[in-house]
């Protein structure tokens, strides 16, 4: 059964008038490695309970969304849909009379189990579980270094139906982005026809103009909070070099001196942290390099990233979660992809191939260490992910992948499977979860038995990993892939908020 909204009735959680205040223990483990009385080792596990007090401000704000990139198949897209969503726009297409919708979305369009009423499994929305903003109240705007206006953009982009397009044209073509931050050394050569909306300056001038933009967007359109998020094209690597780019103190000399080797996506996330605007990165560049993290912690302002979880990605990290967990070892993994779109053609370039292919590469290593019987310590199966250009296929990113496992006495077994991805149908709801649950995020405090205060996140915001691909996690902290793992982490964080005890499927009252 699927109920709509629920209220938690227990002495460990309080609604107030602007707040949730709840009580939770944390059941969890300490493992230690200890000497015994005739001097050999043995590793101990003992439980503990550590007791959190968490507070949510229930207070919705009004929230506006910057996109950097705004123009893109993603920007347009994300905008168009979210228009078509408030308006309640339907369209013919071949097949029926299509309503529009947030399929995708995990804070939209997914849902969580409550418990059980005679017997039946309840289910309610997971936007359910804390008051978050609803997406049609978002207010975008944002930047993108082209000027063209975001209906043509979004015929540019080839993603939605046409009869839907034509009737969101009058919504959208008024709409331009705001010039944006164009340094060719960047990005591929091949976008160089499209910079027709740059900012002019040097880089400090930049990061002021990004602050005043920011400053006069949120008073034009009387937004309490502001998110910015990157969702422009791909950019090479920065070089993390010491005494440039590796403090927050060199990092913000680097900016006055105008040193080259900062790049435009670093720019914008410094503008935000320096406004207390939350900047998370879509795209798999190293936007954040150690100057700006440390500047983020020291300002105490989110971050999160990097590069959306949408396809072919998100099917690795459930298929060798499973294939790790059902004891079955994979040997070889090999992913090609091609693409026709201009996230495509940007990544013909070697140099940001190269980041893209970074960003890919990590996601089952969590789940390689996981098992030490299938895997020796440091080994690894064979990684390969090929990115191709074809311009016929458009946004219809196809992604072919083969896993090759060892399975019982020397058997192998071999899964080929065939993604056809829809790019930015699939990445659209994915930002619209990123905006929303890093607003929700800046409403939760916490502390443990012991912390006289409470405090938000880590402004390392992991709560947003099972949206990206390669999770930014504080320095010295686990990185974890599996997408189940990451889904429970959130859902059960967010249940901890109105004092309801993790999912554990262990359905007993039924055993
Ligand atoms: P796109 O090329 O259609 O859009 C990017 C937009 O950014 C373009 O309009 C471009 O003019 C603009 N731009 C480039 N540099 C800019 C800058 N410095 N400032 C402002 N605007 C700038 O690409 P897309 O398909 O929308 O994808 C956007 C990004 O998201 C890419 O980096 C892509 O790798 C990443 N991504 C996409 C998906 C997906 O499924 N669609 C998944 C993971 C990551």
């Amino acid at each position: 059964m699927f109920i709509d909204s629920f209220k938690v009735e227990s002495p460990n959680v309080k609604y107030t008038e602007n707040e949730i205040q709840s009580v939770y223990d944390y059941e969890t483990t300490e493992v230690v490695h200890e000497k015994n009385v005739n001097g050999t080792y043995q590793w101990i596990v003992k439980p503990k309970t550590v007791k959190y007090e968490f507070k949510t401000d229930t207070r919705v704000p009004k929230l506006g969304v910057m996109l950097v990139g705004w123009g893109g198949n993603n920007g347009s897209t994300l905008t168009a849909g979210v228009i078509a969503n408030k308006e309640g726009i339907s369209w013919a297409t071949k097949d029926k009379v299509q309503q529009a919708n947030y399929f995708g979305s995990l804070t939209q369009a997914s849902s969580i189990r409550v418990g059980s009423f005679n017997g039946e499994e309840i289910y309610a929305p997971f936007k359910s579980l804390l008051p978050m903003v609803n997406p049609d109240d978002v207010v975008f705007g944002g930047w993108d270094i082209s000027d063209m206006n975001l209906a043509d953009a979004m015929g540019r982009a080839k993603v939605l139906d046409i009869d839907l397009q034509k009737q969101l044209r009058p919504y959208m073509e008024n709409i331009v982005p705001l010039p944006g931050i164009f340094d060719p050394d960047f990005i591929a050569a091949n976008q160089g026809s499209r910079a027709n909306n740059v900012i002019k300056g040097t880089k400090k001038e930049q990061v002021d103009h990004i602050i005043k933009d920011m400053r006069e967007f949120k008073e034009k359109n009387k937004v309490d909070k502001v998110v910015v998020l990157w969702t422009a094209n791909t950019e090479r690597y920065s070089n993390v070099v010491v005494g440039l780019n590796d403090t927050m103190e060199n990092l913000m000399t680097s900016v006055e001196r105008d040193e080259a080797e900062i790049s435009p996506s670093t720019l914008y996330a410094i503008a935000c942290v320096l406004e207390g605007i939350p900047f998370i990165n879509g795209s798999p560049q190293n936007t954040f390099v150690p100057g700006l993290i440390d500047l983020a912690i020291k300002n105490n302002v989110l971050i999160g990233g990097d590069d959306f979880k949408s396809g072919q990605t998100k099917m690795k990290s459930v298929l060798v979660d499973f294939l790790v967990g059902a004891g079955i070892k994979p040997t070889s993994i090999v992913s090609y992809n091609h693409l026709g779109n201009n996230d495509g053609m940007n990544l013909s370039a070697p140099q940001t191939f190269r980041s893209k292919e970074i960003s890919k590469s990590n996601v089952v290593d969590d789940m390689v260490a996981s098992n030490g019987i299938l895997f020796e310590p440091g080994e690894h199966p064979d990684h390969v992910v090929v990115i191709k250009y074809v311009p016929y296929v458009a946004d219809s990113k196809r992604a072919m992948d083969e896993y090759t496992s060892e399975i019982f006495m020397g058997g192998k077994n071999t899964i080929v499977m065939h993604n056809t991805c829809e790019d930015s149908l699939l990445a659209a709801p994915i930002i619209l979860d990123l905006v929303l649950l890093a607003e929700l995020s800046t409403r939760i405090q916490f502390k443990s038995e012991g912390e006289g205060k409470f405090h938000s996140f880590h402004p390392v915001a992991t709560i947003l990993s099972y949206l990206t691909k390669a999770p930014l996690v504080p320095p010295g902290t686990p990185v974890v892939n599996a997408l189940s793992k990451q889904r429970a982490m959130l859902e059960n964080i967010l249940r901890a908020c109105v004092g309801l005890a993790p999912e554990n499927n262990m359905i007993l009252e039924y055993k």
